[in-house]
């Protein structure tokens, strides 16, 4: 399910289209060649990092926020049925499934990220969309089973967890 229409390409990069909604402008990345599932797509480095996250930063722990390097990656869109994971410690963009040439490449945002900057409402279209989206503090628990999280924000949901079961056994 893609989230851009009337796409248009503005700029390639090996198998990464980078292209343009010639209706309402919003950029995104698509596929110019078929990758399986387990795939690497591409590996990245860090541009620059911050320690508060912003709306194109990728979180890597409670202080790094990283704008990636090659800097089109930071289009990559999110959907509530993602066909790719953003690996934060090996640094790589890996298939979720089968992608296809075409397809647009899309990631779940709270796979990475704790508190958003910008939460948004997600009209991604999945029939399990999740609706507002702000990161993998908010995530309702029975969300947790069907996505795949980093390393990072699978510690802090554990640790989130037992917090709360200790709390609640005073
Ligand atoms: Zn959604």
């Amino acid at each position: 399910m893609s989230i851009i229409k009337n796409h248009q390409i503005i700029s390639r990069h090996g198998n990464l289209d980078l292209v343009v909604d010639s209706e309402t402008g919003m950029k995104a990345l698509v596929s110019g060649a078929f990758l399986k599932k387990g795939d690497v797509i591409i590996k990245f480095g860090a541009k620059e990092i911050l320690s508060h996250p912003n709306y194109l930063t990728v979180q890597l722990d409670d202080n790094r926020h990283i704008h990636m390097n090659p800097e089109y990656l930071q289009f990559a869109n999110h959907s509530c049925d993602p066909n790719f994971f953003i690996d934060t410690e090996r640094m790589e963009f890996i298939a979720l499934r089968d992608i296809h040439v075409g397809d647009e490449l899309l990631f779940f945002y709270p796979s990475t990220e704790w508190k958003m900057d910008r939460p948004f409402q997600c009209q991604c279209g999945s029939p399990k969309c999740l609706g507002l989206i702000s990161g993998a503090s908010a995530l309702p628990a029975d969300a947790k089973s069907d996505y795949k999280f980093s390393k990072y924000i699978l510690n802090k949901m554990n640790e989130s967890y037992s917090t709360i079961t200790s709390s609640a056994k005073r």
